[in-house]
């Protein structure tokens, strides 16, 4: 079957011929219909320092996608040949504490689909059954490609409530754009969004953002006191940058007792002011992956009861273009971008 591989220790990636996967008693085998390009592929494909480290060479990569079950392994129950069906991409063990307590999300022995175990930018994937979700009739194919992002995005807008709250994110990528839409429609009051790119910020008002804020023009404290008339600051933030400056700039903004969620990662040794944490008695959380299963069971409520993921979906190629793809990834100019593997 066709693939896309790290075949080689350099920046890119390219097109295989490898060995269709074989599923095992508790598997499914998935015919890949759409997959997105995640920001982690995009790293990957650079062959950054944490890609040289986590990728072995020929890794099949990607693991935002959906496809129909083509195969059933023979102990799998609830799932059938046809089904249409994405998938959670952390394989997690099972048998560790967390596991254990049905807190999958925590398991310390997560491995990664399209990271450390063959991935979706496939003809064919193998994924435990345990870890497929079905896509209900009336979720398009595109928005089912980008579940797993979605999903980062719903876990961390509903970690703390947001009715009537006055939120603030920071950073509109494609998570950040999808949690101003989750945020409008959970209920929020002002829904603000920061970040140093003009074509995302756009991307994010037509998401939901009720204001957007370019940082590298704009002071954000200006606008919340004197455009939105908050006095007292923010609810609640939502990090989805990875940015030390904008995650500091979040905590100053914040109101006392406000509640910070985390999901972009910053680079190492990035450091906070600790007063902003003591002295107005934030609570802050670190979001990893997706809560298995309740985030999923969410994504297909939010979208069946209205909310449309369709703007951030920007771009899309056939896969035979996927080099185009990947460059306008690259490029910043994009919101999510779907390779299609039936064109
Ligand atoms: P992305 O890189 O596409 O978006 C990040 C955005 O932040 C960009 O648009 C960038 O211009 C913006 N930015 C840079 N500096 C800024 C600043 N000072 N202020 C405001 N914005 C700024 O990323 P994404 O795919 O949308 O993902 C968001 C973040 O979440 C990334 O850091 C990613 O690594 C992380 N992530 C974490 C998990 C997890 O499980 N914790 C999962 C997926 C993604
Ligand atoms: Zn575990």
């Amino acid at each position: 079957m066709r693939a896309l591989t790290k075949q080689y220790p350099r920046q890119g990636i390219w097109m295989e011929e490898v060995a269709r996967p074989v599923p095992g008693p508790n598997d499914l085998l998935i015919r890949i219909r759409r997959s997105a390009i995640c920001g982690t592929d995009i790293h990957i494909y650079n062959w950054d320092d944490w890609a040289s480290q986590t990728i072995p060479p020929g890794m099949v990569v990607g693991h935002e996608y959906v496809g129909v079950v083509a195969e059933v392994g023979s102990e799998v129950r609830g799932f059938a040949v046809g089904d249409r069906v994405s998938g959670e991409g952390h394989i997690t063990c099972g048998h560790c504490r967390n596991c254990r307590a049905g807190r999958r999300h925590l398991c310390r022995n997560t491995q990664g689909v399209g990271v450390n175990r063959p991935g979706s930018f496939a003809e064919y994937l193998v994924l435990p059954a345990f870890n497929a979700f079905k896509i209900p009739d009336n979720v398009s194919d595109d928005v089912a490609a980008i579940f797993d992002p979605f999903g980062n995005a719903v876990h961390t807008a509903l970690s703390f409530d947001l009715v009537a709250e006055d939120v603030l994110i920071t950073g509109a990528g494609p998570i950040g754009a999808m949690a101003c839409a989750i945020a409008r429609h959970a209920g929020a009051r002002n829904v603000v969004i920061t970040d140093v790119n003009d074509y995302r910020l756009e991307l994010a008002r037509t998401m939901g953002a009720t204001r957007a804020v370019n940082v590298a023009r704009e002071d954000l404290w200006n606008v919340a006191q004197t455009e939105l008339g908050m006095t007292e600051g923010f609810d609640v933030g939502l990090e989805m940058s990875g940015s030390g400056a904008a995650l500091n700039q979040m905590l100053h903004a914040m109101n006392h007792g406000g509640k910070v969620a985390l999901l972009g990662i910053p680079a190492a040794g990035v450091s906070i002011d600790w007063n902003d944490v003591i002295f107005k008695g934030l609570t802050m959380k670190g979001i990893y992956g997706r809560e298995m299963f309740e985030t999923w069971y969410k994504m297909a409520a939010l979208v069946q009861s209205g909310l449309d993921l369709t703007p951030i979906i920007t771009h899309h190629f056939p896969i035979s273009q996927f080099q185009e793809g990947f460059e306008a990834m690259r490029g910043g100019q994009s919101g999510k971008v779907i390779l299609n593997w039936e064109d």
